[in-house]
């Protein structure tokens, strides 16, 4: 397998361990795949890797899974009816094994390490991915280890944990901790599937396919992506661009890099019309799951959107929540993180960035019940009553 650097070009070879270019510093990808076809069959009886093998063909067989992936595509009449737009699409990414995306990615990159020999794995997170990790670590039978900052909140621990992954509280700067982890790990033998490895955003090329496949192969004018990382949307464009190289779909979607207001390093380098993203100082925001201040595929997502004529919003915290509650009362139940997508979109079409008959597909990327505390800042309302004045309740509700 070839990993290649899409900023410098240059290329490496069997380096299942680098995540980034050691000239220019900018992330690696796996070599994009052009031929292939889908392997026709019952998907409640295949795996991903099953039905893609051909556009994962570094993959020799399956040594873990938890039949992630395969999610639904849910078309939103009201959001739609809303907006005022032609369709609103709504991939429910919740629905995988560990209730976000991050199954997908962590199902790729731990195959292929244990192909490698490798029995040991770690990550750098405190949410959806560190569960991601422990989950598959355990479903391999393999020692799992999460690293994790000091500042932790507590409910956060225990879903980890529940998996037998070790935890470990770090004490220090927890953005230098992703460096310093993928740095012992080449010490150690330690394969650390962090956000923007090349092999976890290869799992996310099966967003894309799977869209294709649910729309007939007529996929939607956009894609909207909450972007902590950037990993995310990396792996999605690569997927469009891989099914289009083969044939299968005749244009791919403008991608929209949706983040929070209160962190929003990438939309901010936008804005300024920068190649480089900045550090964001201080991030306030609901949405933790994408509160990343210095995301390291930043620049690689600018330089996507250039090409894919694509564009940055954020939205503002009080968008974001009143978007999760709106989802909910349509039945999805999604984390502040994932609300950002489609808030962005109301967001866009108000300004007259989303024609009326656009096609838009946002990314719900993990569940509400991941982050319960949130809910205390929603004004939720609630009756009580004694049971002999139920009826009257009732009758007039
Ligand atoms: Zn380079």
């Amino acid at each position: 397998m070839q990993l290649i650097c899409q900023n410098c070009g240059k290329r490496y070879a069997d380096q299942e361990l680098l995540y980034h270019c050691n000239h220019c510093q900018e992330p690696l990808e796996v070599g994009e795949v052009f031929v292939g076809s889908i392997r026709v069959g019952n998907p409640l009886r295949q795996n991903m890797m099953d039905r893609y093998s051909d556009f994962f063909p570094y993959l020799q067989k399956t040594a873990v899974c938890l039949q992630e992936g395969f999610t639904p595509l849910f078309k939103s009449s009201s959001f739609a009816q809303k907006l005022g737009i032609q369709e609103v699409l709504l991939k429910n990414e919740t629905q995988n094994p560990t209730w976000s995306f991050k199954d997908r990615g962590t199902m790729v990159a731990m195959n292929y390490a244990i192909q490698k020999g490798f029995h040991q794995f770690g990550t750098v997170s405190t949410g959806n991915m560190a569960v991601s990790v422990a989950a598959y670590g355990a479903a391999a039978g393999k020692k799992t280890v999460i690293l994790v900052g000091n500042d932790i909140a507590k409910e956060k621990l225990a879903p980890i944990a529940i998996y037998g992954a070790q935890v470990i509280l770090v004490d220090g700067e927890y953005g230098n901790l992703y460096q310093e982890s993928i740095r012992l790990g080449w010490k150690h033998g330690i394969y650390f599937i962090n956000s923007d490895h090349p092999l976890r955003v290869e799992g996310y090329k099966t967003i894309a396919y799977e869209i294709c496949e649910q729309t007939n192969f007529n996929p939607p004018d956009y894609m909207i992506v909450p972007t902590s990382s950037g990993g995310l949307l990396r792996g999605i464009e690569k997927g469009f661009a891989e099914f289009m190289a083969a044939g299968f779909i005749a244009k791919k979607p403008k991608l929209v890099c949706a983040q929070a207001a209160g962190c929003a390093p990438i939309v901010k380098a936008w804005e300024n019309d920068a190649e480089k993203i900045v550090c964001w100082q201080n991030p306030q925001t609901e949405a933790h799951a994408i509160a990343n201040p210095m995301p390291p595929s930043g620049n690689r997502v600018l330089q996507i959107l250039r090409q894919e004529q694509g564009f940055a919003v954020a939205v503002a915290e009080d968008a974001i929540l009143q978007t999760q509650k709106d989802l909910a009362q349509n039945g999805l139940f999604v984390q502040p993180a994932s609300a950002v997508a489609l808030a962005a979109a109301i967001k866009l079409v108000k300004e007259g960035l989303l024609p009326r008959q656009a096609r838009i597909a946002c990314v719900l990327t993990g569940s509400g019940l991941k982050y319960t505390s949130v809910l205390s800042k929603q004004q939720l309302s609630y009756q009580t009553c004694g049971i002999e004045k139920l009826e009257g309740l009732l009758k007039n509700l």
